[in-house]
C-alpha cells in the first residue's frame, strides 16, 4: 500500500545507473497514473491502484535494463512541442535544438522561404521550424514510411499546417524542388563506435544511428547533392558527430560551399556545420 512519495523513492533508488533516476520515476509514474508531473507533489499521500503500482513497478524494472524512459511513455518533449515517440524513430536529443536555433537565427524571419528536413524521423525539426515561423513552407523526408506516419501525425496533434512530407531517401523524392536551406540530423555514428552498446541508443532504429565510411557517408551524400536542391545562397545546415566537425568542413570545401562555419551545442562540442551554395554569378 504505498504512497506516490513511496513509490517514487523506491523507484528512484532502484535505478542507481540512471543519471536522471527521480525524474524517471517521476515520469514514469506520471504516466502511469495519467496525471501530470506537478499532480505528484500535490498528492504525495495518495495511494494508487494496485494495477497502477503494479505496472510502475514493471515500468522501474524496464528502465533497470536500460529502455529510455521517453519509448516508454510514448512522447518526447522537443523545442517547446509534445512529440509522440515510437520504436520507428530516433527520440529527439536537446543538441538538436541548436539546429533549429541555427536556422531561426540565420534564415529570413519575414520571408516565405521553402526549408527541406532530411530524414525527419519523428518530425523533430521540421515541426519545431514550421511552429516557429508560421510564413515558411516546411518540406520533409524520410525513407521509413512508418516514421513519416509518426511525423504526420504529430503534425496533425500539434496542428501545424505549413509542413508536406515525402517518402524516400534524402533527397530523392524532392527532385524538381528548390529549397532556401535544407537541414538534417542524419546518421552519423561509425559501426563500431563502443557508444553503441552504452545507453538510449541500444534501443534505437539502427538505420537513424549507423552510417558508412566512419559515420560520414549520409553526411558526403547529402553535402554532395544538395547544390541542385538549393537556391542561389540556399543554405545547407547539419548535425555530426562531436569529432566529425574538421572532416564535416572539408567535405563542405570539397563542395564549393561559402560561409562554412560550425556550432558548438551545450556541452561545448563540435555538433553543427552550415555552409552556403555558391552564388552562380
Ligand atoms: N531528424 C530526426 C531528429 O533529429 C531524426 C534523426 C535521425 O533519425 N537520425 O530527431
Amino acid at each position: 500500500m504505498a504512497t506516490i512519495k513511496q513509490l517514487i523513492t523506491d523507484g528512484e533508488n532502484a535505478l542507481p545507473d540512471s543519471d536522471s533516476a527521480r525524474l524517471d520515476a517521476e515520469l514514469l509514474l506520471s504516466v502511469v497514473i495519467a496525471k501530470p508531473r506537478s499532480w505528484l507533489y500535490t498528492w504525495p499521500d495518495h495511494i494508487p491502484a494496485l494495477p497502477e503500482q503494479h505496472l510502475y513497478l514493471e515500468l522501474i524494472r524496464r528502465r533497470q535494463a536500460g529502455e529510455p524512459v521517453a519509448y516508454m511513455m510514448g512522447r518526447k518533449e522537443f523545442w517547446d512541442l509534445q512529440l509522440k515517440i515510437n520504436h520507428d524513430v530516433l527520440i529527439p536529443r536537446p543538441d538538436t535544438e541548436l539546429l533549429v536555433e541555427t536556422a531561426l537565427a540565420k534564415l529570413p524571419e519575414d520571408e516565405s522561404i521553402r526549408v527541406a528536413d532530411l530524414g525527419t524521423g519523428s518530425g523533430a525539426i521540421a515541426l519545431a521550424l514550421a511552429s516557429g515561423r508560421d510564413n515558411w513552407q516546411l518540406i520533409a523526408t524520410d525513407q521509413s514510411a512508418r516514421a513519416l506516419d509518426l511525423a504526420q501525425e504529430n503534425a496533425k496533434n500539434l496542428d501545424i499546417k505549413n509542413i508536406s512530407f515525402f517518402q524516400g531517401s534524402w533527397l530523392a523524392p524532392l527532385s524538381g524542388l528548390t529549397f532556401d536551406a535544407i537541414l538534417s540530423n542524419p546518421p552519423y555514428i561509425e559501426k563500431n563506435d563502443p557508444h553503441l552498446q552504452r545507453g538510449d541508443v541500444r534501443f534505437e532504429p539502427v538505420h537513424a544511428l549507423i552510417s558508412e565510411e566512419n559515420g560520414l557517408a549520409d553526411i558526403h551524400h547529402i553535402i554532395s547533392n544538395s547544390p541542385s536542391f538549393l537556391t542561389p545562397s540556399g543554405w545547407l545546415m547539419l548535425e555530426h558527430g562531436y569529432q566529425q566537425g574538421e572532416q564535416v568542413r572539408q567535405l563542405f570545401a570539397a563542395f564549393s560551399y561559402s560561409e562554412i562555419e560550425t556550432l558548438r551545442d551545450l556541452a561545448g562540442h563540435e555538433r553543427i556545420t552550415i555552409g552556403r551554395k555558391k552564388d552562380a554569378r
